[in-house]
């Protein structure tokens, strides 16, 4: 297999976190984002000089193809993917836009179908590869206010289990990671003081955390269709 990884989400947060840790240990790592030139500050950041940025919106579907086409030309066969973009536009079901709610679907759970798709012809002609989706325990558990995010994340579980099933047999192996309440821009907006106060170990995880169990979840030759919270013990508590 090749050390290849695309980090989709990897200009920001946890996913940039994802991308420096992977370059530390040895992989060649692309990151994706809309924004082109934050991408390419990440990949400026990383250590090794063969990595790379490329500008996608991953909820769009010809837009992917094309970038995970050009991606194989320039770097040859991805054999790791990690599915870190994501938004979240909370509100009360009652108050929620339909343009949201798609927006929010179609960037979490969609975006990760058609990056998955895109990435496993590379692996399954390979016999080997990985998939890290990343979910959230908001999906898992459910939240008020975030109806549709939650239920984008509770896609990616199925997803995740489901394609796992498909893929196994060449050695390509998927799972999904749940985070809780991470110190990114995504919580930028959330009051800490009382946010830690519901997490058993009492403080939000850093994208460095999260990053090491990512890494877990690459690199576990026997792990597949598993779901991994990385919360503090959140969900003890939901
Ligand atoms: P963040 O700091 O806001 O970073 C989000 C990343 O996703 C950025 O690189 C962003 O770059 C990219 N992105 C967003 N929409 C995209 C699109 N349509 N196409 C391509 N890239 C896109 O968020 P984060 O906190 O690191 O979150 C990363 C993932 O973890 C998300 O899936 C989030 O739902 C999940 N998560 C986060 C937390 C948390 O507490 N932070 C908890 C649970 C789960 P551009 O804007 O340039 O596209």
């Amino acid at each position: 297999m090749s050390r290849l990884c695309v980090v989709c989400g990897g200009s920001k947060g946890i996913g940039r976190a994802v991308s420096r840790l992977l370059a530390e240990r040895g992989f060649r790592v692309v990151v994706l984002s809309r924004n082109q030139d934050a991408g390419q500050a990440t990949v400026t950041s990383l250590k090794g000089a063969d990595h790379l940025a490329f500008s996608c919106d991953v909820s769009q579907e010809q837009e992917v193809q094309k970038t995970f086409e050009n991606i194989q030309k320039t770097c040859g066969n991805i054999s790791y993917l990690v599915n870190a973009a994501g938004i979240n536009k909370d509100s009360l079901l009652l108050r929620a836009r339909p343009e949201d709610m798609v927006s929010v679907l179609h960037t979490n759970l969609l975006g990760s179908m058609l990056t998955s798709r895109a990435a496993l012809r590379s692996m399954l002609r390979a016999q080997g590869g990985a998939i890290v989706n990343i979910g959230s325990v908001v999906g898992l558990k459910g939240n008020s206010g975030q109806c549709v995010y939650s239920a984008s994340k509770a896609g990616l579980e199925g997803f995740t289990r489901s394609l796992a099933k498909e893929v196994a047999s060449r050695n390509v192996r998927v799972n999904l990671l749940a985070p809780g309440f991470i110190r990114t821009d995504m919580t930028a907006g959330l009051n800490e003081e009382e946010g830690a106060r519901s997490i058993p170990l009492g403080r939000l995880g850093e994208p460095e955390e999260v990053a090491q169990a990512v890494l877990f979840l690459l690199l576990s030759p026997y792990v597949t269709g598993q779901v991994l919270a990385v919360d503090g013990g959140l969900q003890l508590a939901m």
